[in-house]
């Protein structure tokens, strides 16, 4: 089991509906590290009507991705931030390989770096219904059948290429397995690196 006396920092990617929120949170919760989620940050920002949460409102609701130079000024900031210096997971960024170039900008600006990138896999179908599933009891605007298409969409097109960016380095998880065995499961692969 992960400890983390010293620093953690962790990518989570996956698909929309991949369940990617929730183990963020549990993982952040067990490891004692803040979840750095920017579809979080801007839903906040859209409901307080800030000038942030205007320019991106439009993406958001519609599931397209916010432009890069918007998402990396926010991060920039966010990881500036003090609770940050003991480590961070990251869910929901990098969503582009240009926003995981200007992470790696930013991490070196911060004498950073990530420890691990962990993918959860599920098969597009099951993503669908979670999705659909999801928008019933959330009531969430991004989670329309057009939106969840589009959202899927982006996804494919701008977002899984970074799976190749990162290479290597990339933990695979089975996204399909029970809330706990998939926490259980990323815990375990994490602590026989
Ligand atoms: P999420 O809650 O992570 O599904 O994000 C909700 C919406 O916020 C997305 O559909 C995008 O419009 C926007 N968003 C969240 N993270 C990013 C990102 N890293 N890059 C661009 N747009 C993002």
């Amino acid at each position: 089991m992960i400890e983390s006396k010293s620093a953690l920092r962790v990518i989570l990617m996956g698909p929309p509906g991949s369940g990617k929120g929730t183990q963020g949170e549990i993982l952040s919760s067990l490891w004692h590290i803040p979840r750095i989620a920017p579809g979080d940050i801007f839903r906040t920002e859209i409901k307080a009507q800030t000038e942030l949460g205007l320019q991106v409102k439009a993406f958001s609701d519609s599931g397209t991705l916010v432009p890069d130079e918007i998402v990396t000024a926010m991060m920039r900031s966010r990881l500036s931030q003090p609770d940050t210096k003991l480590g961070w997971l990251l869910d929901g960024f990098p969503r582009t390989v240009g926003q995981a170039e200007s992470l790696d900008t930013l991490l070196a600006e911060l004498t950073q770096a990530y420890d691990y990138v962990i993918n959860l896999e599920v098969p597009d179908q099951i993503l669908i219904d979670r999705l659909k599933i999801r928008a019933e009891i959330d009531g969430r605007t991004d989670d329309s059948e057009d939106v969840i298409k589009n959202r899927l969409q982006e996804y494919y097109a701008k977002t899984k290429p970074l799976l190749d960016f990162y290479g290597q380095k990339v933990i695979v998880i089975d996204g399909t397995l029970t809330l706990e065995e998939v926490t259980k499961d990323i815990q375990d692969k994490l602590s026989s690196i």
